[in-house]
């Protein structure tokens, strides 16, 4: 394994190893720079993120975030499941926050797929899984409907400041969805 430690960052490390050696050099460059910034788990701005894992949407940068401010909680789509709620269930009630904010994105892989991806997993692995896809076609009909899932948990504190958006990966912006519409 390479020890290279020029490299400022991840994408450009030593070309040799794997994936993951990469990412460990990176860290210790990043540690190497750190200070504690001597915050308790507590988000500062009191919300929690819940987002698609797509790669293009650096929910940090593009919401103007900083270290410590804010739960960010992802899956495939952005989908609130019941380990969403878990997840907003503990951050509402043992770690402070009060807002959550929903963002899915244009080109989501989920738009091309349908609940049959499950048919085709049991088909190949003599298993159909327990969860659902949550495949969507329309994005704004999504985001309304996570943004109801919140609204509705019984196990959440605070449900008067949820709102939805989806983050257009060509342009960096976000549009609201209004949740009546
Ligand atoms: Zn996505």
């Amino acid at each position: 394994m390479s020890t290279s430690t020029n490299a400022p960052d991840a994408a450009t490390a030593t070309a040799t190893g794997t994936v993951t050696d990469r990412l460990v050099e990176a860290n210790a460059r990043y540690a190497e720079a750190f200070t504690d910034p001597g915050m308790d788990a507590r988000p500062v701005l009191q919300v929690a993120v819940v987002a698609c894992m797509d790669a293009r949407l650096d929910l940090h940068a593009a919401l103007g975030l900083q270290l410590g401010d804010c739960h960010t909680i992802r899956n495939a789509g952005g989908v609130v499941t019941d380990d969403v709620i878990r997840s907003l269930t503990i951050s509402q009630r043992a770690l402070g926050t009060r807002s959550v904010i929903l963002v899915h994105h244009t080109g989501c892989g989920l738009e091309s797929l349908t609940e049959e991806f499950r048919m085709e997993l049991e088909a190949e692995v003599g298993q159909r899984p327990s969860w659902a896809v949550e495949a969507f076609r329309d994005v704004d009909q999504d985001v309304r409907q996570s943004m109801q899932r919140v609204r509705t948990s019984p196990f959440l504190l605070h449900t008067d400041d949820i709102r939805g958006f989806v983050f257009d990966v060509k342009s960096g912006a976000l549009r609201e969805v209004d949740p009546a519409a």
